[in-house]
């Protein structure tokens, strides 16, 4: 599976910046974006010699978690396709509509969000792995002293770390 980061354009809100490679040893940078020339250079130092990610490429941050990449396209098209046949068939269709889309989501592909910039990896190696979402990481990078409910980097940042309890 070729590994794909998709870094959001670190100049301004709306552009976003994507490079893919066929595995991480060949990713290139990625190009500068199309509309402001920002350029994002990737931090190499944060793959593991099989493939993994310690961090995040495109940033630095030791703290990535784990997300389903849930294909909206293929979700949005299943619910049109049931709605259409709905009345053909007493509205079953929107039973395995919602069936359908229910095991895309547990199944889809994992990829892998950081809490800083936001960037997204899909295709790397399995391990170390990253939890789901915390907010209380989220927290404490999104208001450093001030969290409320903010928890310290543990060593090493995400990377192995256990499921959040909440
Ligand atoms: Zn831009
Ligand atoms: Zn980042």
């Amino acid at each position: 599976m070729a590994a794909v980061v998709v870094v959001p354009c670190p100049g301004d809100a709306g552009c976003r910046v994507t490079l893919r490679a066929e595995q991480p040893a060949g990713l290139a940078a990625p190009e500068p974006c199309a509309a402001c020339g920002a350029r994002v250079e990737l931090h190499r130092e944060v793959l593991t010699p099989d493939g993994g990610l310690r961090g995040c490429l495109a940033c630095g941050h030791p703290e990535l978690f784990s997300r389903r990449h849930f294909p909206r396209a293929a979700g949005l098209s299943i619910v049109v396709v049931a709605a259409v046949l709905a009345p053909f068939t007493a509205y079953v269709s929107l039973i395995v509509a919602a069936a359908v889309d229910a095991l895309l989501y547990r199944f889809g592909p994992v990829e892998l969000r950081c809490y800083v910039c936001d960037a997204a990896h899909r295709g790397f190696a399995p391990t170390p792995q990253h939890p789901r979402y915390d907010h209380e990481i989220g927290e404490r990078l999104k208001f450093g002293e001030r969290a409320v409910m903010g928890k310290p980097m543990r060593p090493g940042g995400t990377a192995d770390a256990p499921e959040p309890e909440h």
